[in-house]
């Protein structure tokens, strides 16, 4: 059973984020990875993440509630969160984001890929209007 999840996140332009106690960052558009783990009800977590509607409470929130950010694709993975975070390589675009629990010095749990497509992202999952919802089904199905 897979408890790890990342979530590639397409932010369509720059934008100034101010993620709970974060201080405030400069994010530039492109792609962006945001990996989190649940021990239970995965799926439920994901969603929660692919709704804008929401009570701000993880770092991502303030991210995923942005109207110019929207999750394109999911991953789902049996890795250690820390593990699959550290394989996405990347920039570390916020200190500290999504990385409260972290004990393994992550640096952070969101990571700047820049601005070209990752090849992990189906080319087809960027045309679909509501990416969201059939990101995570299709990741559920292991697709
Ligand atoms: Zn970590």
């Amino acid at each position: 059973m897979p408890t790890t999840y990342q979530l590639y996140i397409h932010l369509r332009r720059p934008c100034r984020l101010q993620a709970g106690r974060l201080p405030a960052a400069r994010l530039p558009a492109g792609w962006y990875v945001y990996t989190g783990s649940a021990r239970r009800n995965l799926a439920a977590r994901v969603e929660r993440h692919l709704r804008r509607d929401k009570t701000l409470r993880w770092h991502v929130d303030w991210l995923l509630t942005r109207r110019e950010a929207r999750v394109v694709h999911v991953v789902l993975s049996e890795a250690p969160e820390c593990q699959a975070n550290a394989r996405v390589g990347g920039e570390v675009p916020v200190p500290g984001f999504g990385a409260s629990d972290c004990r393994a010095a992550c640096g952070s749990h969101l990571r700047y890929l820049g601005p070209e497509r990752p090849r992990v992202v189906p080319e087809a999952a960027l045309r679909r209007r509501r990416p969201g919802l059939r990101a995570l089904r299709a990741a559920l199905e292991g697709g």
